[in-house]
């Protein structure tokens, strides 16, 4: 059974104490999770010991990350390496984030480092794809998105496969406040699967979580939730509200 998973991408966002706090009114009303339905906290770098302490305990809430380096460490002023993100308590490493491939030049190549030195330090990746406005306008996503898993799950085992979720965010819809209908969501999500059941077999593209990710809400996310192939979501902006945050998570508990 594969697992339906909300994460929280605060990106830069909150002060060490207004962190702390919102964790703890997440905390104070978690919906019913379990082995199958996990939540993920994702807060930025400075954050993170203080994230996985208030998480130290929490049954299926677990600490994440927003980036790594690609190399194992050594002079690299102002990086962060994977062995120090998972001695900080860190579970999930967020990759290929949108913002990261246009902002900082990440293509496929670096992400394939940087996820291997997540999986080497015995954590887990969440993979963004998504494709941009334009690509959408001229109805070529499908292969957009294809080209991108690709390039950068396509060197991977099957048995490495367990290890990665894929988070398809529409570039148009982040942060934006449109989102993907559940058609578009689900249309995309099951491509997305075929693609990975044509290199890696049915029964392990059954077993990958694909979270959906743009502008995703309290008002949206039973909808999108239960499409066949959505299986949670990656929420930045209602991610710093705990209501919003609470609500969505509500909506997976309940998927
Ligand atoms: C994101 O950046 O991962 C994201 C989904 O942002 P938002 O929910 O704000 O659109």
């Amino acid at each position: 059974m594969r697992k339906k998973i909300v994460a929280a991408n605060w990106k830069m966002n909150l002060s060490l104490a207004e962190g702390k706090t919102l964790v703890e009114e997440i905390k104070a009303q978690l919906p019913a999770l379990n082995e199958n339905k996990l939540v993920v906290i994702s807060s930025p770098f400075v954050h993170i010991t203080q994230t996985a302490a208030q998480l130290n305990g929490v049954a299926h809430v677990y600490t994440g990350a927003q980036n790594c380096h690609q190399e194992a460490s050594g002079a690299y002023t102002g990086e962060v390496s994977a062995s120090m993100l998972n001695s900080a308590g860190v579970n999930y490493v967020i990759l290929g984030h949108s913002e990261r491939r246009e902002y900082f030049g990440e293509n496929s190549a670096l992400l394939v480092k940087k996820m291997n030195q997540v999986m080497a330090n015995g954590m887990k990746v969440i993979f963004c794809c998504g494709e941009p406005l334009e690509i959408r306008k001229a109805g070529t996503q499908n292969a957009y998105v294809q080209t991108q898993i690709e390039e950068a799950l396509f060197g991977y085992t099957a048995e490495q496969m367990a290890d990665i979720t894929v988070a398809y965010e529409p570039i148009w819809a982040i942060g934006t406040g449109l989102t993907a209908t559940s058609e578009e969501a689900q249309d995309m999500h099951a491509h997305i699967r075929s693609v990975l059941a044509g290199k890696f077999g049915a029964a392990v593209a059954d077993n990958v979580s694909i979270l959906y990710g743009g502008s995703c809400k309290p008002s949206n996310a039973a909808e999108l939730f239960a499409c066949k192939d959505v299986d949670g979501g990656l929420i930045g902006g209602a991610a710093l509200k705990s209501t919003e945050f609470l609500g969505i998570i509500k909506a997976m508990s309940e998927a």
